[in-house]
């Protein structure tokens, strides 16, 4: 985003626009964090706007300032299409391909709204008029705060705005212990709480809000780790059954590869997750150093993301996607074991 899309978009919006903002499907804590990161901010620009995320998020992070307007796709399709028809503005945050939205791609593609990607996933597709993305920052919540930054607007930034932001930073960080975490990236969490973003609450919301049941999954999760020494690779597998005698709910499963990969000598950590109403495989890859997962996935498992956190499916059963996960590995040997 040059000097000259920055004075666009600051002419765009000093009048009163309607604006949609839209994460991906399934959206995470970053998902969530930068489009009401973003919601508050231009709110304050006396725009009308909304969020609608194709469909619904996690319990923990249903507490973040503004969550309870946002909109979801899947169950309130025609007042969200009319939203869409009739944007000025659509801001897409954390994906780079309108297929990331699931059923929102056709209507995104046709829509001729003026479209703000902001983002920070590999290979972004180039759908966007205005085109913030960067592969080295740590979240989507980083880049909105540049972005009000870049619009001179950082004392704009209240307390609802640096909560927001806070989330998706602290959970696409793993908590400000990823590659990607920067001493920049901690200047802006330490402005963030000098704005109101209460982090010791914020963590407990979104760290320590466990069900018993979602302790017990993780339980059987572990029971079903495997690891391979050869491929310095670790694997999880949940099946449908397994979801359901722990009364599986959304986001229960989040975080659970990273056990794989907390084992010493591990670089490859996966995790394969039934998914009988989608009638799919939803795979999650993570990985140590310079190991792309996102080029694994791109190769193998219809998905993508990033160097070190990937995402993908297969249709395959349960057993024959690890069966061909496992078959893979070794020509990845010399990446693996150059680690
Ligand atoms: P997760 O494993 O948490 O679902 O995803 C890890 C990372 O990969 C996230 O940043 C997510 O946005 C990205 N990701 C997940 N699935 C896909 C996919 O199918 N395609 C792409 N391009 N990125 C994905
Ligand atoms: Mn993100």
């Amino acid at each position: 985003m040059n000097k000259q899309d920055i004075s666009n978009i600051k002419l765009l919006l000093s009048t009163k626009k309607r604006i949609v903002i839209v994460p991906h499907k399934n959206p995470d804590g970053d998902a969530i964090g930068s489009t009401l990161g973003l919601y508050h901010y231009l709110l304050k620009g006396n725009h009308d706007v909304k969020v609608i995320a194709p469909n619904d998020y996690p319990n923990f992070l249903k507490w973040i300032p503004g969550e309870n307007t946002i909109l979801k796709h899947d169950s309130q399709t025609q007042e969200c299409n009319a939203l869409i028809n009739e944007a000025d503005i659509i801001f897409t945050l954390d994906f780079n391909a309108f297929h990331r939205t699931g059923n929102m791609e056709t209507i995104l593609s046709e829509s001729s709204a003026i479209k703000i990607m902001i983002d920070h996933h590999q290979a972004p597709d180039d759908y966007a008029t205005y085109m913030f993305s960067d592969v080295s920052m740590s979240s989507t919540c980083e880049m909105i705060y540049y972005f009000i930054d870049m619009l001179g607007d950082t004392n704009k930034v209240d307390s609802n705005i640096a909560t927001c932001l806070y989330v998706g930073i602290m959970t696409d960080t793993g908590s400000f212990r990823f590659r990607s975490t920067t001493s920049r990236t901690h200047e802006i969490v330490a402005h963030l709480i000098e704005k109101g973003a209460d982090n010791t609450n914020i963590h407990a919301h979104v760290y320590d809000s466990n069900s018993y049941n979602r302790l017990q999954l993780l339980g059987c999760a572990l029971n079903n780790l495997k690891v391979i020494p050869e491929s310095k690779t670790a694997y999880i597998t949940l099946s449908q059954n397994e979801l359901q005698k722990y009364d599986y709910k959304k986001g229960d499963t989040e975080g659970v590869v990273n056990y794989g990969l907390s084992l010493d000598g591990i670089v490859l950590a996966a995790i394969f997750i039934e998914d009988k109403q989608e009638g799919i495989i939803k795979i999650s890859l993570r990985s140590k150093g310079d190991f792309s997962v996102n080029e694994l996935s791109r190769a193998h498992f219809n998905g993508g993301g990033h160097t070190n956190a990937a995402g993908g499916r297969s249709h395959l059963s349960l057993q024959d996607t690890v069966e061909k996960f496992i078959s893979i590995l070794p020509s990845y040997s010399k990446a693996l074991n150059n680690e």
